[in-house]
């Protein structure tokens, strides 16, 4: 049975996070795209193509606290810089993806990579908050670094494209990133004209970003440039149709079936949670950032 879409969203408005992600949030301020309805994912903001003056000082985000989920920052133009106060960071460039198991809790700083910043330029990111099930919420913290060398690719032939494995896997190949809950996180790279079909079980959350061209799912609904579909949780299997060169990123994870409490940048169950977040922030329990 296919697995019908339920709504197509346009990008909305912009806001500034820091001063270096200018984003549409699609997930969870969007009407019918609340973290229940999403999970595992929480959040998504799409940072649209977006040309960058050139700067002395790297746009960003200060540091900050979260807990209680994976953030995933995935990008397509530009270069990002993490630092983290679990020891891990680095630099992501076009087509990487950097994975951030927050979990019990970590400080960290986002911003624009230094010569990037310098030179200025096209910058384009997604960054996901991916919920932790309740036993994982207080784990250690961990990153991982996955560069585009390491994303499984799917050869779907020459006048086709490709799929990007990121999380979980497309037509038994799998991804190299581990997840707490099953995730898929494809980017499918398609050929103008060209066509593919993806299967995800009924009952996960799917959702469809159309980062660069535009696309026809299931042979009828058009999809255009930074635009989401939502897929409903009926079928399993649907097609895309790309009627330009396009890329797609593809969202598919089974719902945590948990309560959720969430403020600011803590995603809990309870919230009791939420205020022992904020008392471990305030009295230094994340560890320590410069
Ligand atoms: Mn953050």
């Amino acid at each position: 049975m296919t697995k019908k879409v339920e709504l197509i969203y346009p990008p909305g408005e912009v806001h500034f996070v820091g001063d270096g992600f200018r984003v549409h949030n699609f997930i969870p301020s969007r009407y019918g795209l609340d973290m229940q309805r999403m999970s595992p994912f929480i959040m998504l903001d799409y940072g649209s193509k977006h040309y960058f003056s050139p700067s002395a000082e790297a746009r960003g985000v200060g540091v900050h606290p979260h807990r209680g989920f994976e953030t995933v920052t995935i990008a397509y133009k530009g270069r990002v810089a993490h630092h983290d106060s679990s020891g891990g960071g680095g630099i992501i460039g076009e087509g990487d993806v950097q994975w951030m198991t927050a979990a019990s809790g970590v400080l960290h700083k986002e911003y624009h990579e230094e010569s990037f910043s310098a030179e200025g330029g096209d910058f384009q990111m997604v960054q996901l908050w991916v919920n932790l099930p309740a036993k994982d919420k207080m784990s250690t913290p961990k990153y991982q670094a996955i560069s585009n060398q390491q994303i499984t690719k799917v050869d779907l032939g020459e006048n086709v494209g490709l799929v990007e494995v990121i999380a979980g896997e497309y037509q038994g190949h799998k991804g190299p990133a581990s997840t707490f809950t099953p995730v898929n996180m494809l980017n499918a790279k398609l050929k103008a004209g060209a066509k593919a079909s993806f299967s995800f079980p009924a009952t996960y959350n799917t959702c469809l970003l159309v980062i660069e061209g535009s696309i026809t799912i299931n042979g009828t609904e058009e999809a255009e440039l930074d635009h989401l579909a939502l897929m409903e949780n009926d079928g399993k299997e649907f097609s895309l149709e790309a009627k330009e060169d396009s890329i797609v990123l593809i969202l598919s994870g089974e719902p945590i079936h948990e309560p959720i409490a969430a403020h600011g940048p803590f995603v809990m169950n309870t919230r009791q949670e939420i205020m022992q977040a904020f008392h471990d922030f305030n009295s230094g329990k994340f560890g320590f950032l410069d």
